[in-house]
Parts: structure tokens; sequence; C-alpha cells
């Protein structure tokens, strides 16, 4: 099961806009449930039938397939065969939707549907009762409101937009009496829900919504992780200072990108690889502790094995994919630790960038964690006080990567996207 964001509120409280940035930002995958009673609704009055008339709509269920698809990113409602994405949009299938919707088994039929379209992706759904009786479980609600006011002359001017020929005072009023049907049915009222959050959005511009739920979701998504006690981060700064100071002493240092490095833990830093002593030359200026991946060669080296495991590298075999490494890796990320990893996997002779293998997209998968690019340069032969660059890069998120489905393709290009960013960042070699 994916990530689930239930988006609860009135109508036109801004839910599919905000529901629609979202899901392009993100990479979700965006459920319009309203579309979904709005074709109901789009078929009940074609069928001639009273809309309010329990009786005469609940046979006509039997009749009807609704489904949803996506064509170019854009959500299509498919009524029996039938693209109706457009025909729905209109004055009169808003009420007709919101007199069907209060019928229990419209709500019953519905719900399956909506139910098995969240168990299969990480979801941004709207709708009314998406937190309380949908998804009850969901890992972000949120239920956004705006005066009846400023949702009418929203809907106005989005209407306008499209070419209709509206009118403002009609929208309010009807604004008030789907709010009102809404909130007074007996099946699935509007309603918060309790765990839910509120945002009123009336003063706020689309940006402003999307960026604070954007913030809860980042944050559900890291509320399993653990944070490092501060005693230990501090311990560790002492340690990291002692480390640093034979290696500003032997070559000239500069780093670059400071405002890029991460003042968080449980995130993943990826570097090229040409010196033993990368790992320090990245840690030196990240306060979180990391844990490091190293070839399970270095763990045969009696002393040397044990200083790995001091600073908590594990080993990891270079030759098979090795399921317990990525174990490891994906426990101290749960723990709060960070992971340096060296994606293509061995050190480069030559100082060029080689091809990631599949451990660095697997693990910020699996996490849904972001990917620090991190560069090192410095001129061959890498002599005593000879200069060398690191140079951290923006992070790129799990989505940016776009490895929600850990198809290997997905792996593959998300290595390679990763490859690029660290090739950008050691360009001019030194
Ligand atoms: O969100 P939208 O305005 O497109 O929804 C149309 C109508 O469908 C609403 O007025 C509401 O009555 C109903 N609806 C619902 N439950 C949902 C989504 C929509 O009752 N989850």
């Amino acid at each position: 099961m994916g990530i689930n964001c239930a988006l609860d509120g009135p109508s036109g409280a801004g839910k599919s806009t905000i529901a629609k940035t979202l899901a392009k930002r993100l990479g979700y995958v965006y459920v319009d449930t309203g579309a979904m009673y709005r074709a109901i609704g789009l078929y009940a009055v074609r069928a001639g039938a009273d809309t309010s008339d329990k009786g005469r709509i609940v046979p006509l269920l039997e009749n009807i397939s609704v489904e949803l698809c996506y064509v170019d990113g854009s959500q299509r409602v498919i009524l029996n065969g039938e693209d109706v994405s457009d025909l729905i949009r209109t004055p009169e299938i808003s009420m007709a939707a919101s007199a069907i919707s209060a019928i229990p088994e419209v709500r019953t039929f519905l719900l399956e549907l909506q139910r098995s379209i969240a168990r299969k992706n990480n979801i941004i759904m709207d709708g009314r009762d998406i937190g309380t009786v949908i998804l009850p479980n969901a890992d972000v609600k949120v239920f956004m409101t705006a005066s009846a006011e400023e949702r009418a002359r929203r809907r106005y001017e989005e209407l306008k937009e499209k070419g209709q020929d509206v009118n403002y005072d009609d929208i309010l009023k009807d604004i008030n009496q789907r709010d009102y049907n809404d909130s007074h049915r007996e099946t699935a009222p509007l309603k918060k829900a309790d765990d839910a959050v509120e945002i009123d959005t009336t003063n706020m511009s689309a940006e402003e919504v999307a960026d604070r739920i954007e913030e809860l979701i980042d944050s559900a998504i890291r509320k399993d992780f653990k944070v490092i006690p501060a005693w230990r981060r501090g311990f560790y700064s002492i340690i990291r200072f002692i480390a640093s100071i034979p290696f500003y002493i032997a070559f000239s240092i500069k780093y670059d990108g400071l405002e890029n490095v991460p003042d968080h833990g449980s995130v993943i830093l990826a570097g090229n690889h040409q010196t033993w002593f990368d790992p320090i030359l990245i840690a030196i200026k990240v306060k979180y502790i990391s844990s490091y991946m190293a070839k399970a060669e270095l763990f045969k080296i009696p002393i040397l094995s044990q200083i790995i495991s001091l600073v908590h590298g594990f080993p990891t075999r270079r030759s098979s994919n090795d399921v317990s490494s990525l174990t490891r890796a994906e426990s101290f990320i749960r723990k709060g630790y960070n992971l340096t990893i060296f994606p293509e996997g061995t050190r480069s002779k030559d100082g060029k960038i080689g091809r990631a293998k599949s451990g660095v997209a697997l693990v910020a998968s699996r996490c849904g964690v972001p990917v620090y690019p991190v560069g090192i340069s410095y001129k061959r032969p890498l002599r005593f006080r000879r200069r060398i660059t690191v140079r951290f890069g923006k992070p790129l998120s799990p989505e940016e990567l776009k490895i929600m489905s850990m198809s290997k393709t997905d792996l593959r290009m998300a290595g390679e996207l990763i490859m690029e960013r660290i090739g950008e960042l050691v360009k001019d070699n030194g």
C-alpha cells in the first residue's frame, strides 16, 4: 500500500485544484470521487429519473459502470465505456450528483472502487467522506474550507473561463444548497474527521495550500523514522572534527553547495568514488550520523573491520544483489541515520563517472527518502596539499526519481539520473 492522502471539504473549496497540483508534484494518482458521483448523476438525468427518488435511482445502479482512467496524466471519467469527463461539469449535473450522493446504496456502490484504487497507489483522493468513511486510516487527512462567497467566486471564475454562461448569485445559491445537502444527509455527511488538519483557504493562494499539504505528506512519510538522540550527535561531532584534522593538513579541501547539506537525518548521500577517504570527505560537513555501505572484502581484515563497524559501516557483496545489505541500509535510515553510498559500487580508476548499481534507487524507493548527490573532484595524481573540491548538489526527491513503482526500468533510470547529477558536480576537475 502506498501513501494515502484524504482531502475533504465542501464544494468549491479548491480541493480538485490542490489535489491535481500535488499529484503532479509528487507523482501520485489523483482520485476525484466527486466525478464518480457526477457520472451517476448524469446517468440518472439522462434516464429522466427524479434524482431524489431512491426507489427510482437504486435499480439504475445495476446498469452503471464507472471507471477512472488517466490520459496524459489527467483523469477521465468513463461511464459505461463513454468518456463523460466534460459533460459532468454543468450546474445541473452538480445538483444531480449532490442529490444522488445522499442515497446510501449509491455510496456503497462507489466505496469499494475508491478503496481499491487507494490500495494500489500513492494517492490524493478528494471528496466529502474520504477521511471519515472511505479511508479512515489515511496517512494524511486534510479538511479544506473557505467561505461560501469565496467558493462561489472561484467556481464562477472557473466556469466563466470555460465559456459557460453563468451568474454569480445562482452559483452561490447552489453552493449553499449543496453544503446543506452534503452536511445534513444521513449517510456519510460532510464533516471533518477528528484527526484531519483543517485548512481555511479563503485567504490563501493555491500554491500556499499545496505547500502546506506537501509538508504534511512529507512528515507522514517520515513519522516512522526515529531521531538520533542529541547527545550521540554531539559526541559524533567531536569525533568528526578530530578525524577531519589530518585531511585538512594533507589537502586543501574546498566545500561548495553547503546550502544543500541535509539538516536532518534519514536521507541518502550519494557520491562518486575515487579514494578510500571519500566517506570522510562527505561526513566532515554533514551533522547527522551516517551509515555506510562498504565492500564485504574489507570486513575480512581484522582491525579495519572493527573500525568500519564502529562508524556504522556494513558489508555489501558487490557481485550479487545483496538483499541483506539493502535491509541493513533501510533499517539504519528508519533509525534516523543517513546512508552514504557510492552508487557505482567501486572506485573509479580514471575519475570518470560510471553507471549506478540498483542499490541506491532501491533503498530510496523502499524508504521514500531523498538522495543528495555529492561530487568529489581533484587533479590526478592526488598529491600532498592538492586541492580537493567537494560539492553538494540539490536533493532529488523520491518523486523526481520516479521510483514509486520500483520496476527495473524505473530503478535504472533513477540510478542514471543520480549519476548525471553527481557528474554535473564534478565537471571542472578541481
Ligand atoms: O466534488 P464535486 O463537487 O465534484 O462533487 C459533486 C457532488 O458529489 C458533491 O456535491 C457531493 O454531494 C457529492 N460527493 C459526495 N462524496 C464524495 C464526493 C462527492 O457526496 N466523496
